[in-house]
C-alpha cells in the first residue's frame, strides 16, 4: 500500500502557480457527498475549495458553505486542547488538562459505571457530524466490545426510508445523472438549493438542453421553488393526499400503464379502486391548493414518461412522513416512468453499496438482545423514563462524537435538563465547544476531515470516495479513530480493529466487500457503484422475493438496520395511500403550523458558528404569511415568541406570503444562545416516535404565536 498522501496532492498550475490542490470529499451531513479540490497553502492551512469538475457527479460545483471552509477550519474557536469541567454543568467554564488524564478520567468513569451496572450503562452516542465510515462508525466497535447500550439512530432516516422501503424494499433508485435525459424533473419535499446544490446542476442542465420542465412540491417557497417552472404549495403533512389525487386523475385520464402495473406491481386494480374517491376536490381541502393546480400537475405527470422524482428527506419529518413518501414513490409505478430513461425515482443510493464495515464497526463481536436506546429520545433517555430504559440500569456515562443533542435533538428542555444530572458522566469529543460540549466532564478537540483519511459514500449519487488527510491538525486535536482506540485501551475492550490504521481499515473494508483496494481508490479518487440501467430501474424486480412494487404497504416487515427501537401503532398508518392523519394538526391553542426546515448556510449546527453563514442567515426568524401578520397585528421584524407543548422560544417575525395561512417556517438551526433565554428552535419540537421505525419529526409541529 501506498504511503499515507503519496498521490494526495498534484499541482494544479491552471489555478495558481506554486499553489498545490489536495483531492478530498465533504464529510457533512448531505447526500450530495462532493468531491473538492482543496488548495494547500502550507501543512496547516489551506486556501479556496472549489468542487472536483472530473467528477461526473459534482461537475465543479459545490454550495458556498464549504467554499469557503477555511473559515471554518482554521476558526479562532476551534477547542485544542483536552478540557476538564470546573464550573456548573452546562456553565461552560473548563480548565485544560493532558490527553492522559482526559482518557483516563473518562476510562475510569466507564468502568466504574460498568462495574456498578454492567456495561449498558454507558451510552456511546453520535451521528452524523462526519460521514466518513471510519470517523463516524468506528464508535460502535467500542459498543460491541464492550456490549455498551445500542443507539437506535433516528434523527435523520428512519421516517423516509421507511416509506420508500414500504414500496420498493429497497434503499436505491435512478442513476441522478439521468436527470439530464428527463423531460419532467419533479422535486418533492425537499429543498436542494439549501440542502444538495448539485441537484439543481443536473436538473438545470435538462432543462437548458432539453427543455426539461422542474417541478417543485413543498410548504413553502423555497429557492428551489423559485427557480422551478410548476410550483405545488401545499400544507405540512399533506403530501399523500397530494399524491393520491395526481394518481386519481392518472388512473381516471387513461395515464396509467396497465401493462407496466400488471408486471412490476403488487394490487394495481385495487388500488385503482381505493383512488376513486381521492379527487382532486378532496386533496384540494387538505392541501389548501386549488384544484386545477392538481388537475394541471397530474396531466403533465400523466403526459411525460421520463418524469424523475427527486425525492427529499424534508417532508418526511413530520408523523406521517413514512405513508407520505411510500405515496410520492407510488407514482411513477402508476406511469411507467421507472421503465424510461431519464424516468422513475431517487430518494437515497445509500443501500447500493454493500460494504462489509464489520472490521470498523465491530460487528463480529456484537452481542444479542441489547438494548437500543433511541437517539431522539436523549432526554428522556438521561432522564431515567422506565419506557426508554426497558428495565435495564440508566446511563451512567455518555460519551459522544460527531453531534450536538443540546441543539439538535427534539424536545431540546429535556435533553438539557438530562445532560445536566450530577450523575451522569458525559465526554464530548468535538470541533467546537458546543452546546453538548459545555454539559460535559471532559471535552476532548477533534480534527476536521482534511486532518484524517477516510472514505465516503454519495447517498445522492453512487461514488464510494476517499477522502485524504492534506493538512495537519491544530493543536492538540486526535481523530476520531484514535481516540476510540486509546480509550479501549484503558477499558480493556478487544478487537482487531483497534490496532489498525485508518488506511488500513478502509483497505480491509473496500476489499471485502468486493471493491477495488485502497491502492486504487488513491490513484482514482472514487469509484462508481451504480448498477447497470436495468437494475437502476427495478427491470429486474423490485426488491421484494416476487420482484413486485407494493402499492399495499406492509408496514410491520418495513424494518431496516437502525430501526429496532421500539416504536408505536403501524395500524394508524394506511394500507394503500392516503391522507394519514397523524399529524400534529392545529387547534384552537396551538393554531398554527411549524416547520424547522434548514436554512442555507447552516448545516444542522454545523456550520452556524462561522461568521459568514451567521451573517447571510441574520437573526432567528420566523416567516408569516401576511395575513396571519395583520390577524396578529405584527410588524415585520418583529421580536414574537412561539410556543408548542412543549415549551416556547423567541424569533423575529418576517412577512413571507410563500407559504399557506396558518404555516410558519423557522429556518435553522441557530445556535441555542443565539435565540433569547438559550432556548433553541428544538425547544418546540416532540420526541415521540412516529410509526413505524420512530424517527424526528422536525417539522410537524403545532405552536401558537404572539409578540415577545
Ligand atoms: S453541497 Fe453538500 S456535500 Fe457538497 S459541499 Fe455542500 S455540504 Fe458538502
Amino acid at each position: 500500500m501506498p504511503p499515507p498522501g503519496s498521490s494526495a496532492i498534484l499541482l494544479a498550475m491552471n489555478i495558481l502557480p506554486n499553489i498545490k490542490t489536495g483531492i478530498s470529499v465533504c464529510p457533512h451531513d448531505c447526500p450530495s457527498a462532493c468531491a473538492l479540490e482543496v488548495e494547500v497553502l502550507d501543512e496547516r492551512t489551506i486556501g479556496r475549495v472549489r468542487g472536483a469538475k472530473e467528477n461526473s457527479y459534482t461537475l465543479g460545483v459545490i454550495c458556498e458553505k464549504v467554499a469557503r471552509y477555511a473559515e471554518r477550519i482554521h476558526h479562532p474557536d476551534r477547542l485544542l486542547y483536552p478540557l476538564k469541567r470546573k464550573g456548573p454543568k452546562g456553565s461552560g467554564e473548563f480548565q485544560r488538562i493532558s490527553w492522559d488524564d482526559a482518557l483516563a478520567e473518562t476510562a475510569e468513569a466507564m468502568l466504574k459505571a460498568e462495574a456498578e451496572y454492567g456495561p449498558t450503562a454507558v451510552w456511546p452516542y453520535f451521528y452524523a457530524g462526519t460521514m466518513g465510515y471510519v470517523m463516524r462508525d468506528g464508535i460502535n466497535r467500542l459498543r460491541h466490545a464492550k456490549g455498551y447500550s445500542n443507539l437506535g439512530d433516528t434523527f435523520c432516516v428512519a421516517l423516509s426510508w421507511s416509506g420508500y422501503l414500504a414500496g420498493t424494499g429497497s434503499i436505491s433508485g435512478v442513476d441522478p445523472r439521468e436527470m439530464q435525459k428527463s423531460d419532467l424533473i419533479v422535486i418533492w419535499g425537499g429543498n436542494p438549493v439549501n440542502t444538495q446544490v448539485n441537484v439543481m446542476t443536473h436538473a438545470m442542465k435538462a432543462r437548458k438542453d432539453r427543455g426539461a420542465r422542474i417541478a417543485c412540491v413543498d410548504i413553502y417557497e423555497t429557492g428551489t421553488m423559485k427557480q422551478a417552472d410548476i410550483k405545488l404549495l401545499i400544507r405540512p403533512g399533506t403530501d399523500g393526499a397530494l399524491a393520491c389525487a395526481v394518481m386519481h386523475v392518472l388512473f381516471r385520464d387513461g395515464y396509467a400503464d396497465w401493462p407496466y402495473l400488471e408486471k412490476y406491481t403488487d394490487a394495481p386494480k385495487e388500488f385503482a379502486a381505493h383512488l376513486k374517491t381521492k379527487t382532486p376536490e378532496w386533496a384540494a381541502k387538505i392541501c389548501d391548493i386549488p384544484v386545477a393546480d392538481i388537475e394541471a400537475f397530474a396531466k403533465l405527470i400523466g403526459e411525460t414518461r421520463r418524469s424523475f422524482f427527486r425525492i427529499g428527506y424534508g417532508f418526511t419529518r413530520s408523523r406521517n412522513g413514512a405513508p407520505n413518501m411510500h405515496a410520492v414513490t407510488c407514482i411513477p409505478a402508476v406511469t411507467g416512468a421507472w421503465a424510461h430513461e431519464g424516468g422513475g425515482a431517487l430518494h437515497s443510493n445509500s443501500g447500493m453499496y454493500g460494504m462489509n464495515k464489520t472490521m470498523i464497526e465491530g460487528l463480529d463481536v456484537r452481542k444479542p438482545g441489547i438494548r437500543i436506546l433511541d437517539q431522539s429520545r436523549i432526554g428522556a433517555v438521561l432522564l431515567n423514563d422506565p419506557y426508554d430504559l426497558q428495565g435495564g440500569p440508566p446511563v451512567k456515562v455518555l460519551f459522544v462524537q460527531n453531534t450536538n443533542p443540546a441543539s439538535v435533538a427534539p424536545d431540546q428542555t429535556r435533553v438539557k435538563q438530562g445532560l445536566a444530572r450530577e450523575d451522569l458522566f458525559t465526554c464530548v469529543h468535538e470541533q467546537f465547544m458546543t452546546e453538548t460540549a459545555k454539559f460535559a466532564d471532559i471535552v476532548l478537540p477533534a480534527t476536521m476531515f482534511l486532518e484524517h483519511d477516510d472514505i465516503y459514500q454519495g447517498g445522492g449519487h453512487s461514488h464510494l470516495m476517499y477522502g485524504r488527510k492534506l493538512v495537519d491538525a491544530p493543536g492538540e486535536c486526535r481523530n476520531n479513530h484514535e481516540v476510540i482506540c486509546e480509550l479501549a485501551k484503558r477499558v480493556g475492550a478487544e478487537h482487531p480493529g483497534f490496532h489498525m490504521s485508518p488506511r488500513e481499515l478502509i483497505d480491509w473494508t473496500l476489499v471485502n466487500s468486493k471493491k477495488p483496494g485502497l491502492d486504487v481508490l488513491d490513484a482514482e479518487n472514487w469509484v462508481d457503484v451504480m448498477p447497470e440501467f436495468e437494475r437502476a430501474h427495478f427491470l429486474k424486480g423490485f426488491g421484494f422475493p416476487d420482484g413486485k412494487f407494493r402499492f399495499r404497504a406492509d408496514w410491520r416487515k418495513v424494518r431496516f438496520r437502525s430501526t429496532e427501537v421500539p416504536v408505536g401503532p403501524v395500524e394508524m398508518l394506511p394500507s394503500f395511500p392516503d391522507h394519514c392523519e397523524t399529524i400534529e394538526e392545529a387547534t384552537a391553542d396551538y393554531p398554527f403550523r411549524l416547520a424547522t426546515s434548514p436554512a442555507r448556510t447552516f448545516l444542522n449546527s454545523t456550520f452556524n458558528e462561522t461568521p459568514s453563514s451567521r451573517k447571510r442567515e441574520g437573526r432567528p426568524t420566523v416567516f408569516v404569511h401576511p395575513d396571519d401578520m395583520a390577524a396578529l397585528r405584527l410588524v415585520d421584524g418583529q421580536k414574537v415568541k412561539v410556543g408548542s407543548a412543549r415549551g416556547t422560544v423567541t424569533l423575529h417575525a418576517k412577512t413571507h406570503d410563500g407559504q399557506r395561512r396558518g404555516v410558519l417556517i423557522a429556518e435553522s438551526i441557530w445556535p441555542n444562545d443565539a435565540h433569547e433565554d438559550g432556548h433553541g428552535i428544538n425547544t418546540l419540537t416532540g420526541a415521540d416516535q412516529p410509526a413505524p421505525n420512530g424517527g424526528g419529526a422536525f417539522h410537524d409541529n403545532r405552536v401558537w404565536i404572539k409578540p415577545a
